[in-house]
């Protein structure tokens, strides 16, 4: 019998041996390797005694990845420039909005080096397949689908894990793509445990997506098809330049620590990843934490954006945090964080007052302060004005909160027509003593159960 003298691997996608130590499979059956001059691409590499070389892929899976023929040394922040530049010039998107995706693209090489991978929801009322075509040849192993199975994506060759591009997802195809996000999940398939890979995600939507915490809102998008050979041209471009990024980086960004707390707590999640695709570079980093504040913002229109809106989303953070004592001092915390750097200050004597006279909910003296007393009713009352006032939060439904999954999903799927809008109303116009008295009268028997 022959022994190999040699452990031979092939290479699918890519292959992480180590921090510094990645092969990455390009065009043409050819790999290249981490810290090697001009990434020469090579049929076969060698790495302390093992050989590897490409693995075989069917050529429409080739064809759909969009492989660069090589990789090469680039400059983050020209790269990160050029990339803009092609959502601004070719797409036509907004510069802020451009900010955003940029660095999304970005994400998406790095992506297996972050804690979590990216879900974007990019909303707009035009139609947005030019600027999915043109995000579709800068993001990594790109697959556009209409339908996606978890199953199937286990079912993928190791080392790829795509960057996903939906339009319109049914609820189904939503349940599907956060599988995909979660960690450790697995797939039944012929008798077989699948692990479902990590796929960053852009969704293309007419509205805000459930379950989707960042959503960039493009104002503007060119909407006539785009020509072939610019797409190729592009491709040409930038490709081989986006994958020496993630040769360069990939190690600095799995190190990244980068944060911003100011943000809350959906948005921060999408921050980090955004953040770390970019560690090193503090200017490009500061550009997207302002675009993001800048999105944050616009979308607090009218109630979201009053006193009320942010007590709201105070309350809604503490009343679904098990540590949370729910007082109204800590309530009063959770909002200053939320308006850091913006000017505002509250203080828990206003909190209580807007707790009470604007929003409608109970609080009780004790002997350390004033609490909120979070009946089952009162819980209900908050999810439902949650969503009425347009907070971001009940997009992103808490787990083991059974009144996220009834409130949040239908709303979110259905439209706000399947949450009792008129009591909401009447909760914020003018807080009925009546509604104050049917909150304490189930208290204090289902006090505190959210
Ligand atoms: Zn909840």
């Amino acid at each position: 019998m022959k022994v190999p003298d040699q452990l031979t691997t092939e290479v699918y996608g890519s292959l992480v041996l180590s921090e510094s130590t990645i092969i990455e499979r390009v065009a043409d059956g050819k790999l290249v390797l981490t810290g090697e001059e001009n990434y020469l691409p090579r049929a076969e590499v060698t790495v302390a005694g093992c050989n590897y070389h490409a693995g075989q892929l069917s050529p429409s899976l080739e064809g759909a990845l969009k492989l660069p023929v090589g990789a090469a040394a680039a400059n983050l922040p020209d790269l990160f420039a050029e990339v803009k530049s092609a959502l601004t010039g070719l797409a036509g998107v907004a510069r802020d909005e451009a900010t955003l995706l940029a660095a999304a693209v970005l994400s998406t090489w790095v992506a297996d080096a972050l804690p979590i991978p990216l879900h974007l929801a990019v909303v707009g009322n035009g139609r947005l397949s030019r600027l999915k075509s043109v995000l579709a040849s800068l993001v990594r192993f790109p697959l556009v689908l209409t339908d996606v199975r978890a199953t199937e994506l286990g079912t993928l060759p190791a080392g790829i894990e795509p960057s996903l591009l939906v339009s319109d997802p049914s609820p189904h195809t939503l349940r599907q793509l956060a599988l995909t996000r979660e960690p450790g999940s697995f797939q039944l398939k012929s008798g077989n445990l699948l692990p479902v890979p990590h796929c960053p995600c852009f969704i293309f939507a007419t509205a805000p997506v459930a379950g989707v915490a960042l959503t960039v809102h493009v104002t503007q998008a060119n909407t006539c098809p785009l020509p072939k050979f610019q797409l190729e041209q592009l491709e040409t471009s930038l490709r081989a330049q986006l994958l020496g990024y993630r040769l360069a980086r990939w190690s600095a960004v799995s190190r990244a620590q980068f944060d911003s707390p100011a943000l809350t707590s959906e948005v921060r999640a999408a921050a980090q990843c955004l953040g770390r695709a970019l560690e090193g570079e503090p200017d490009a980093q500061q550009s997207v934490i302002l675009s993001l504040r800048g999105e944050q913002e616009r979308r607090r229109t009218g109630l979201e954006q009053s006193d009320a809106g942010l007590v709201l989303e105070a309350l809604w953070t503490a009343g679904h945090d098990e540590q949370s004592d729910r007082s109204v001092k800590a309530i009063a915390q959770i909002a200053n964080a939320l308006v850091a750097g913006e000017g505002r200050r509250f203080n828990a004597r206003a909190i209580g007052s807007i707790l009470r006279e604007q929003l409608g909910f109970c609080t009780q003296r004790y002997s350390d302060g004033y609490r909120v007393l979070l009946s089952r009713t009162a819980g209900e009352r908050l999810h439902r004005m949650a969503v009425e006032f347009g907070l971001t939060a009940p997009l992103f439904p808490r787990e083991g909160c059974d009144l996220c999954t009834e409130t949040t999903i239908d709303t979110a799927f259905n439209g706000p027509s399947t949450c009792n809008v008129h009591e909401v109303h009447d909760v914020h116009s003018a807080p009925s003593s009546e509604l104050v008295d049917a909150v304490e009268s189930r208290l204090p028997a289902e006090e505190d159960r959210l």
